[in-house]
């Protein structure tokens, strides 16, 4: 799947991507990672994990709701076909929040059922087990035991959930749909709820007859009119092959579909327009992705339908066969959807599609390995929207989206190694993390492109193959890759893949490969230490590091040849001329950090700043993230990332400016309100001026790249943030182009153009805005309008457009998601907003209507955020005051926690880091 707090992160690169997923329940962090301690890995499953005495092999689910009137409550009877494989009295499956009616055990005895009694339950609500209790031993045999229960769907957007659209009168339209993974199949119907416990299944729902059925297979013949009432109908699914629990889904609803060959798209009638690339797309990556795998996907299901669901975030959930998606990953209407939306579709699409054969057909044993599922999820979301759309370089997104964001996160000594086990529901969520996703991915691409796109391809099928419609480990993928290896011998025949590969599996962090050269005998002494952002602690830890160097004479980068690392350090000879630079890991294709002496350092500077095609455009961008984290990490001289980021001044690549964008919103958060405000700004505006000149804030031209799109929103919102006059005119200019009908706004410069268009707009242009946001049913759409809202820098506009989210104004058509982005929009832009919130909040009065409207949350991240916004002692003063007036209203934590950051904020000018940026832009008079 892809999740919910990941995704944020995106929204500072302003991925299209929202967010979601995450069950709403507390999710609790990882136990804190130690040391690389093997017995941490070991299993010890405090009494979660059922009991192997009885295994599952199919289940029936009849199900019954009235969802098409609102109703939460839903009656269910599921008949589990199960195997006694060692004699017991007691057989355990998982449930949550089910009522069970009664339970009845039948053994199977020469194909007939026989009854032989109704067992009795108890439940235990720790470890969410319900264990029928048989009055004497079961023989080893099969057998099936019926349970007959009710359930009510939930509202959190997990397990069996319900939501809602509006039609075009406003009238509600409900639905109830799934989400399963990891742990909530259990809240549908009891169930042996662990990945390995593979079955098939058989599902019917029964519906009113204006509603349809839709679940992981075709339905199964025409629906059958219910004999006890005529309003309602069952609809049956054929069976499935065998797959795990948290795979299953099903859609009761009134949508609309869509086909093209044996694939399948729903939505709401009045959002089925927009699926045209969701439906096109999703072909062309299922057919590349079959392809590339040498597996087809058709092999084991007949169709593969994809489903948008309202009011669901912006996550994906890879369902074998019904892949249910938020709307606004899934949905693209030209007319208003950005080139992000589009990005945000194919690659979310290709993620989950990529799930059919890494997740569905092979699913991890247990989610100890959830990498296994979700970094060749990760990987191909991007490679397989490559596959389908070559043109649109999405593996250059995955370097900065996965791989550089990877390496920021994964830097601390908490962070731990791809295999972690979990035990709770709650451990096992927070297994779905920045590891998982976009470490995983950026080391399984880093082997990919080690050990050959033709061996691998090979290894994956062999993988693949040996497990289909099982589970595997990750020793049964290095077996797999060890064995297309033998043949092409592209590693030592001293190593094996699974030690390679372990030790970057096994290890929590990354190294970062220090490269000393000796200038007078031409050698390089190479050695390898974990990367630490935070504190230094001891670390053993030996990874196999591959690795290759380009240099100035021979600009050769492409990554055709490794050697490797595997000691603490050793010593190279190179034949490179002093007085020219060498650059390691080309491309960046190793999950490292490098970094250099002093002098390869100033010869690398020189190089970006006045030859920076003589760089590769990857590298280019690693050059700038290493410094800068290097940097912060006190292991290079700050400098030395000022200097590089100078670089950007020459530079018209997305990626190094992606890097450097980074850089430069650090350190605006650090200086912005402080007497260095100026100097920063000036040296923003020197570094965009070139790029700048080159491009069309307002418009778009045809042959505009995707990444031209990229590089043009991040460097026109430099420059209307910095108060460029010509783009502030260009912007309002646009904006009220639109307000008056001679001309739209193109969707792909929409962000900037209303942001900052709407920065002195005139109220009747704010309101153009915003009704243009309460009259649009495209979720994407509005969440860019909202957060476009909050940038306007007039008070009376910023405060109606509070009330609107704080209010009681229930008129207004937004979703619950929708009202706290409100709230953000507002501070997020710039400090006028975080004066006006201040303000708005100064009212004793409103704090009650704003917890309960928004939520606690909402309220403690405004407060969070506000004071990470805070850098004057003028500014703290209003925070306290605030403070003071919302009372116990702010939770102490918070309260202590912000004004934490403020003193952090504060003391970072008396740091060496900050000044050495002060000295550094004192003396930016260079040009
Ligand atoms: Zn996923």
């Amino acid at each position: 799947m892809v999740p919910w707090k990941i995704v944020l992160l995106f929204a500072i690169f302003g991925g299209a991507f929202a967010e979601r997923l995450f069950p709403t329940g507390k999710v609790a962090a990882p136990r804190k990672y130690i040391s690389d301690d093997e017995s941490l890995l070991e299993e010890d499953d405090g009494g979660y994990r059922l009991p192997k005495e009885t295994a599952p092999s199919h289940y029936t689910i009849q199900l019954k709701t009235s969802v098409h009137q609102g109703d939460i409550d839903f009656q269910g009877v599921v008949d589990i076909h199960l195997d006694v494989v060692e004699s017991t009295d007691k057989i355990v499956v998982n449930s949550r929040g089910l009522d069970i009616v009664s339970a009845t055990l039948y053994s199977v005895e020469d194909g007939e059922l026989v009854l032989l009694e109704q067992p009795l339950e108890t439940y235990d609500e720790q470890t969410e087990q319900l264990t029928f209790q048989c009055s004497s031993t079961l023989d080893l045999g099969s057998y099936v035991l019926t349970i007959d229960y009710t359930g009510q769907l939930q509202s959190s957007g997990s397990g069996f959930f319900r939501r809602f659209y509006r039609d075009e009168n406003n009238n509600r339209h409900y639905l109830a749909t799934t989400q399963f993974e990891p742990t909530r199949a259990r809240m549908a119907f009891p169930c042996y709820d662990e990945p390995t416990l593979k079955a098939t299944f058989t599902v019917s729902i029964t519906h009113h007859v204006t509603y349809n059925a839709v679940s992981n297979m075709p339905q199964d013949g025409p629906v059958v009119v219910d004999s006890e009432d005529p309003e309602f109908v069952t609809t049956t699914f054929q069976k499935t092959k065998r797959m795990s629990t948290y795979l299953l889904a099903f859609v009761v609803s009134d949508f609309e579909t869509r086909q093209l060959g044996s694939q399948l798209i729903h939505a709401r009638p009045n959002a089925i327009d927009e699926t045209e690339f969701g439906l096109v797309s999703g072909d062309a990556i299922l057919d590349a992705l079959g392809e590339y795998t040498g597996v087809s996907y058709y092999d084991y299901k007949p169709k593969l339908a994809q489903i948008a669901i309202p009011d669901w975030g912006s996550g994906a959930m890879e369902n074998w066969g019904l892949v249910t998606y938020g709307e606004p990953a899934l949905l693209f209407n030209p007319k208003v959807s950005t080139y992000r939306t589009k990005t945000g579709v194919a690659t979310t699409v290709a993620h989950e599609l990529a799930h059919q054969w890494f997740g569905n057909l092979v699913t991890t044993d247990w989610w100890k390995y959830i990498w296994l599922n979700e970094g060749f999820a990760n990987l191909y979301g991007y490679y397989g929207a490559h596959l389908a759309y070559p043109d649109e370089k999405y593996m250059d997104l995955h370097q900065i989206q996965a791989v550089h964001l990877a390496l920021a996160q994964d830097s601390t000594e908490t962070t731990r190694p791809m295999n972690w086990n979990a035990n709770t529901p709650a451990e096992i969520s927070a297994l779905f993390d920045t590891i998982a996703y976009y470490k995983s991915g950026s080391v399984l691409n880093m082997f990919r492109i080690i050990f050959g796109d033709e061996a691998w391809r090979k290894g994956l099928k062999t993988y693949l193959l040996n497990r289909q419609l099982d589970v595997a480990t990750d020793l049964d993928l290095y077996e797999a890759l060890q064995s297309a290896l033998s043949a092409e011998r592209s590693i030592p025949t001293t190593m094996t893949v699974k030690e390679i590969m372990e030790s970057w599996t096994n290890a929590a962090g990354y190294p970062v490969l220090n490269v000393r050269r000796n200038y007078r005998t031409n050698e390089v002494i190479l050695s390898q230490q974990r990367f630490f952002s935070d504190k230094k602690v001891p670390n053993e830890h030996l990874w196999y590091i591959p690795y290759n160097y380009a240099d100035q004479k021979n600009q050769q980068f492409e990554v055709d040849q490794v050697s490797w690392l595997t000691k603490r350090a050793g010593r190279i000879h190179v034949d490179v001329k002093p007085e020219q630079w060498l650059v390691f890991n080309r491309q960046q294709f190793g999950y490292y950090r490098v970094n250099y002496d002093a002098r390869n350092w100033e010869m690398l500077t020189w190089a970006m700043i006045h030859y920076p095609e003589s760089i590769h455009h990857y590298n280019r961008a690693q050059l700038i993230d290493d410094a800068f984290n290097l940097a912060r990490a006190e292991v290079l001289d700050f400098n030395v990332a000022l200097r590089l980021l100078a670089s950007l001044i020459n530079e018209e690549d997305y990626l190094p400016w992606a890097a450097g964008d980074k850089v430069l919103r650090y350190l605006h958060g650090k200086v912005r309100g402080t007497d260095l405000q100026g100097r920063f700004e000036y040296l923003v505006h020197t570094l965009i001026g070139n790029v700048y000149m080159k491009l069309k804030v307002e418009s778009v031209d045809a042959d505009e790249s995707l990444k031209d799109k990229y590089l043009k929103q991040l460097i026109s919102t430099w420059a209307c943030q910095i108060g460029y006059v010509d783009c502030l005119e260009k912007t309002h200019a646009a904006l009220k182009a639109a307000v008056d009908g001679s001309m739209e706004v193109h969707p792909d410069v929409s962000t900037v153009v209303y942001c900052y268009g709407v920065q002195h707009a005139s109220d009747n242009e704010f309101l153009w805005l915003y009704n243009r946001m309460v009259d649009s049913k495209n979720e994407a759409y509005r969440s860019l309008v909202i957060s476009a809202l909050g940038c306007a820098q007039n008070k009376d506009h910023l405060n109606s457009y509070l009330s609107t989210a704080i209010g009681s104004v229930s008129e207004i058509n937004y979703l619950d998601a929708e009202r706290p982005r409100v709230i953000q929009a507002v501070y997020s832009n710039d400090r006028y907003g975080v004066d006006v919130l201040i303000d708005y909040l100064n009212t004793a009065a409103l704090a009650d209507d704003f917890v309960n409207r928004l939520g606690q949350s909402t309220l403690n991240s405004a407060i969070s955020n506000i004071a990470s916004r805070t850098n004057t002692e003028e500014e703290l003063d209003r925070l306290k005051g605030l403070l003071e007036t919302l009372g116990s209203h702010v939770p102490e934590n918070v309260r202590t926690a912000a004004l934490t950051t403020v003193q952090a904020n504060f003391d970072w000018r008396d740091s060496l880091e900050g000044v050495i940026v002060a000295d550094f832009l004192e003396m930016s008079g260079w040009k």
